[in-house]
């Protein structure tokens, strides 16, 4: 990772508002992470991720794929075009490239 945010440490409390106790070691109630990341893309760039590609430098000229590879610790399939977490490649190998 090439992240410079500083470490963060969870509470105990659901990181997305919604007030909720969590257990020790997470920032979220189960699902509320996916809530709130929702709601952050609803606040800031009107619900479209496009939008949120575009204000970070990214499109078609320019794949958040390859810099997810490049600095975010993704992976390329080395079958195809698809790129993911290392968990993600290694089910779409399985899944579309078994056999
Ligand atoms: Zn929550
Ligand atoms: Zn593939």
């Amino acid at each position: 990772m090439s992240t410079n945010e500083p470490r963060l440490i969870p509470t105990g409390t659901c990181w997305c508002g919604c007030n909720s106790s969590v257990g020790l070691g997470s920032f979220f109630a189960r699902g509320h992470d996916k809530t709130a990341e929702a709601a952050l893309l609803a606040v800031l760039y009107d619900s479209s991720v496009a939008r949120l590609l575009h204000h970070h430098g990214y499109g078609p000229d320019k794949s958040v794929l390859d810099a997810a590879v490049s600095e975010g610790g993704w992976e390329e399939c080395p079958r195809c075009e698809y790129a993911g977490a290392p968990a993600s490649v290694r089910n779409h190998t399985r899944k579309y490239h078994s056999g």
